[in-house]
């Protein structure tokens, strides 16, 4: 007879994909704290330090700054169903997959919606935004990906938030693979409304994605001929919770918020500025050794903490994830859309951003693509890493 299943015998993984990143044992244990009532006094101080310390890593005084129920979609979707209103004319950044999630769910909304596009790998040109918004003069909100996962490019925001401002627009960003890992001013870079998620940057397990928007988002909101299409992700709804009123609005998960809590306090004990520093040293690392083996990034302004990378010609990238998976427990990502069997994308975020991980994923990657047959020398990629992680 077959036994029945057992969590025990789950296998612990080492998450170098796009996300989810490692858990620390000290955020899990939070998770395992005893459940609490969503309307607890201890829980809604909870709620209060997570607003703090979430203004902290946003780099924002914005009042309404939260964590939505859900992933990072939910983030996403709170700003979109917020900030559209039916028949809004709306500009997005379109250069990979998830600017084409947001295009695509501002038009769910009403929006409509004008892409600007660059080709996947690259990056927006500001003068594109520009010349789009002076093509649409009704356009009062324009959104753009930070950090685009699917293709690893790592969005300037400045000059776009530049134009979009002197178009009287609200700029909208997303920041889901962005936060705790890549530098991010929402205050100093104007931007109006930001969301992200627990999972990537910040290593909590996914379930809340932190939101905040700036005094005229919030103002645009507020002012809606009609309520925003979605009850559930209804930001002013979920900031009367979050705010003075505590009213409730849905049972809200504590084990997930303790969690989200502690995984802040981590960030906040290491340091924002400090953690940029780190994913910028370890990335400089995996970088020299998949050069070392021949294997060229994607992009050509690559994030940090999301490394895209070609697979060479003639490999089953499948097959050297699924070795990779079996025989050293490491996770890394497969290629979307149009990247989908060309590319690997190798995350390194928060709790899996160490050296030990960079050394790993190069022996794991360097040994299993030997044994295919290319012309790579064992220990290259590990040695070349090893000189760049033991000087910078
Ligand atoms: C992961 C990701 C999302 C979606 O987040 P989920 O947590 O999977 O819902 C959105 N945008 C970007 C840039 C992402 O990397």
């Amino acid at each position: 007879m077959k036994p029945e299943p057992a969590t025990t015998t789950l296998p612990t993984r080492v998450l170098m994909g796009p996300g989810p990143s490692d858990v620390s044992r000290r955020v899990l244990a939070a998770l395992a704290r005893p459940t609490l009532g969503h309307l607890d006094p201890a829980y809604l101080e909870v709620m209060d330090d997570t607003a703090r310390l979430l203004r902290a890593v946003f780099r924002t005084a914005n009042r309404l700054t939260l964590a939505v129920p859900g992933t990072g979609s939910a983030g996403m979707e709170a700003c979109v169903a917020g900030l559209v209103e039916e028949g809004d004319e709306v500009i997005v950044g379109v250069c990979g997959f998830f600017g084409n999630r947001l295009a695509e769910m501002a038009e769910r909304h009403g929006a409509r919606v004008h892409r600007v596009e660059a080709p996947w790998g690259e990056t927006i040109d500001p003068g594109d935004i520009e010349r789009a918004l002076a093509a649409h003069p009704s356009v009062r909100l324009v959104g753009i990906v930070h950090a685009e996962t699917s293709t690893g490019a790592h969005q300037p925001l400045e000059e776009i938030s530049a134009v979009a401002h002197a178009a009287g627009a609200l700029l909208l960003v997303d920041a889901v693979t962005s936060l705790g890992c890549v530098e991010l001013e929402v205050d100093g870079w104007r931007v109006d409304a930001c969301y992200s998620c627990s999972q990537k940057g910040l290593s909590c397990p996914p379930g809340l994605a932190p939101v905040t928007l700036s005094p005229d988002a919030e103002a645009k909101i507020r002012g809606r001929s009609a309520p925003a299409d979605s009850w559930y992700l209804d930001l002013t709804l979920l900031s009367r919770y979050w705010g003075g009123e505590r009213l409730y609005h849905h049972t809200a998960s504590s084990n997930l918020g303790v969690a989200l809590r502690e995984a802040l306090l981590m960030v906040s004990e290491e340091g924002l500025e400090a953690r940029w520093a780190r994913h910028r040293r370890h990335h400089l690392g995996l970088r020299a050794g998949l050069a070392a083996i021949g294997l060229g990034y994607i992009p050509r302004r690559s994030l940090p903490n999301l490394n895209a990378v070609h697979v060479p010609a003639g490999v089953d990238e499948a097959a050297v994830r699924r070795q990779l998976l079996d025989r050293h427990g490491i996770e890394i990502g497969a290629g979307l859309g149009p990247l989908r069997g060309r590319a690997w994308r190798i995350g390194l975020m928060g709790e899996s951003c160490i050296a030990g991980n960079v050394v790993a994923v190069l022996a794991g990657l360097e040994s299993i693509l030997e044994e295919m047959g290319l012309p790579i020398t064992p220990g290259a990629a590990v040695s070349a890493a090893g000189k760049v992680l033991a000087t910078t």
